[in-house]
């Protein structure tokens, strides 16, 4: 047991847990009026910004990642995320008025904001900043008070939190828990106004029979395989190095990272070429000691992706080593991947791309709706016949047409998946819009009774009928 988990647990199996004090903060009714709600934001906003040493040690020992990466992949999108509903929060909770009708008009009918009440996230390990502060941020903006519990897998990040957030916010308003599965089945056992979980779709089915015995609402931010279709006529330079990237880039760590590519038998060898030549440009001195790459987040996950490389029979084009110890898994390429092999199955959530081969676009789209929906689905293509072709005939959380990853930061745009991949929307306006109850909201006036009202009372007479 780790000693930071001991207040925590007696809070649990306690009495007067952390539950029942935000469940008070909310009664309360101090965090609804909006400047409340901006100062906790903007409190949150300086917890990261006078910590930003600790934020990415933590990130650095946890993921091993550089500063660099450790900034613009989490650390500027979670203030950025902060910032925005700073920013937005007296215009997302403005009463929205509904489309003019006769009948209603008079009613003054509005649709209130109003914030669900007492909220938990979960969150994962890969990105521990944006995809904590994120969610949180939304619920301080909705008003909720948010009970927040990091992944036991990003360790010292989780320390941060358990270290800061009493320091800067509101105890009334957010706390944090540390732990694995056995604190998240205690807290899974209480009721929630919304959670928002952000994990493997294999847990969020926990999580949501869990929630099922309260009808506690549930976002989902799930993963899958997020398949890459490229055009044979596409510029695979541009196609190779955006890919490299995206698949490279914390590891392969990332719920939008391309997954698998899938080319045409044409292209497959100067794509293949391509991407060599990347490789070299994004590692001169090779990726092992590369202050540009990073670890797995656990040795079981680098011994995973050891067995699933192990079973590859000699299609490695590049990479394929790994350290388990040090949580090291190479870059890898692995070419002639055939749709039933061991790599094909799961989502990889590491830095090793597979190639598998079509015949055609068909081919790749009939494939591609074989599997779940996928959280991403990237098309690398100049010709809008093609991309019309590819965005018409599947489904995914979101598509990204000659990039990848970008997406998550994609401003005011809903950032979600579908069907496997997820349910619901976790980023700026829409993680706010998950946090809070549109309550439609009529004003009944004595005089409509002699109007259009008039023929609701008995008795049910024929004239009735007819007016
Ligand atoms: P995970 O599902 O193992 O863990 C997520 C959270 O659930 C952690 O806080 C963990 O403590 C908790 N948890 C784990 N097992 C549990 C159990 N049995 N009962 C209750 N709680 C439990 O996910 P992970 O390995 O941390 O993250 C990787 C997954 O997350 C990938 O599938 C990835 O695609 C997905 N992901 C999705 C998004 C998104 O925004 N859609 C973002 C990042 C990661």
């Amino acid at each position: 047991m780790q000693p930071h988990l001991l207040p925590l647990l007696s809070d649990l199996f306690g009495g007067g847990h952390l539950r029942d004090e935000l469940r008070r903060g909310f009664a309360s009714g101090k965090t609804k009026p909006i400047a409340y709600r901006k100062e906790q934001l903007a409190r949150l906003a300086y917890m990261v910004q006078e910590n930003r040493d600790a934020f990415h040690e933590a990130m650095t020992s946890d993921l091993g990642r550089g500063t660099l990466e450790n900034d613009f992949m989490d650390f500027q999108p979670a203030l950025g995320e902060i910032t925005d509903a700073y920013n937005n929060v007296e215009k997302w909770s403005k009463p929205q008025k509904p489309a003019f009708n006769i009948n209603w008009f008079a009613m003054n009918p509005e649709i209130r904001k109003e914030p669900k009440g007492t909220v938990l996230i979960i969150s994962p390990f890969n990105f521990p900043m944006v995809l904590i502060l994120g969610p949180l941020a939304g619920a301080l903006a909705a008003g909720c008070t948010a009970l927040i519990k990091p992944s036991e897998q990003a360790p010292a990040t989780a320390a941060v939190y358990a270290r800061l957030v009493p320091q800067y916010l509101d105890p009334d308003a957010c706390r944090v828990v540390l732990g694995a599965v056995p604190e998240t089945t205690k807290l899974l056992e209480l009721q929630w106004d919304q959670i928002l979980y952000t994990g493997s779709a294999r847990v969020a089915k926990i999580v949501l029979a869990a929630a099922a015995k309260h009808l506690t609402p549930v976002v989902t931010e799930l993963g899958g395989k997020n398949p890459v279709i490229v055009d044979p006529k596409m510029d695979l330079t541009l196609a190779a190095r955006r890919i490299a990237w995206g698949k490279f880039s914390n590891s392969g760590q990332i719920c939008v990272s391309p997954d698998y590519v899938i080319v045409t038998e044409e292209i497959k060898e100067k794509f293949i070429k391509e991407l060599l030549a990347v490789y070299a440009t994004f590692y001169p001195d090779g990726p092992r000691h590369s202050d540009s790459f990073s670890r797995m987040a656990t040795k079981n996950h680098a011994a995973r992706m050891q067995r699933l490389l192990a079973e590859t029979k000699g299609k490695i084009v590049i990479g394929g080593e790994t350290e388990v110890e040090e949580r090291y898994v190479a870059p890898t390429i692995v070419k002639d991947v055939e749709w039933d092999d061991a790599l094909m199955e799961d989502e990889l959530f590491a830095p090793v791309m597979p190639i598998v081969v079509v015949k055609d676009v068909d081919e790749a789209i009939a494939r591609v709706n074989s599997r779940e929906h996928a959280l991403a689905l990237y098309i690398f293509s100049n010709d809008a016949s093609y991309r019309k072709k590819v965005l018409d005939n599947t489904q995914s959380g979101t598509v990204v047409v000659n990039d990848v990853v970008i997406q998550y930061a994609a401003y005011d745009m809903p950032f979600g998946g579908v069907g496997g991949s997820g349910t619901g929307a976790s980023t700026g306006r829409y993680g706010y819009e998950a946090f809070t109850h549109f309550r439609t909201t009529v004003v009944g006036k004595g005089w409509l009774d002699s109007i259009i009202l008039k023929n609701r009372f008995p008795p049910y007479t024929d004239a009735k009928l007819k007016a």
